[in-house]
């Protein structure tokens, strides 16, 4: 019998001047980056978070802890990848992941496509079974002031 199994992911970072914005794997032409250990992709370390959820692999805090050194200014692709091989380990396939991103600016619609499409690569799942959103969140909050963005996603894995 198939055994299925649902994750969520939730992560935030600090937006600062000086750094690259990359989010879904992609840089993002803007006047400030994400702040963080790795190259900070809110979004990828969202949906990382849902599959670590679902399949009972704790959080990827546990997994890339933010103290070791090989993890400094790594992509989150990589990360993503090595998350994508203990999911492959465990037996597990990922159905479909729905990734929101909560950012004030820059508009992120012309890079949809291409987060999907790198999200899916690293998980070497096709694409359609990616979905990246975002929205703002009215002006409110850390996201609405630009002081930072968060991101949420959720995994279906399943396992025959
Ligand atoms: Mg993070």
């Amino acid at each position: 019998m198939t055994e299925l199994r649902i994750g969520h992911g939730y992560d935030v970072h600090r937006l600062v001047p000086g750094r690259p914005l990359i989010l879904g794997g992609v840089e993002i032409p803007w006047e400030k980056g994400l702040l963080g250990h790795s190259d900070a992709d809110v979004l990828t370390h969202a949906v990382m978070d849902a599959l670590c959820g679902a399949s009972k692999l704790g959080d990827i805090g546990k997994l890339f802890p933010d103290t070791d050194p090989r993890y400094a200014g790594i992509s989150s692709l990589e990360l993503l990848r090595q998350v994508a091989s203990l999911l492959a380990e465990g037996g597990w396939t990922v159905v479909n992941i729905d990734a929101t991103l909560l950012a004030q600016a820059p508009k992120v619609g012309p890079f949809r496509r291409e987060m999907e499409s790198k999200l899916a690569a690293a998980l070497k799942i096709p694409p359609d079974r990616v979905n990246v959103k975002a929205t703002t969140e009215e002006g409110l909050g850390f996201t609405g002031d630009g002081s930072g963005m968060a991101a949420h996603a959720v995994a279906l894995l399943e396992k025959l």
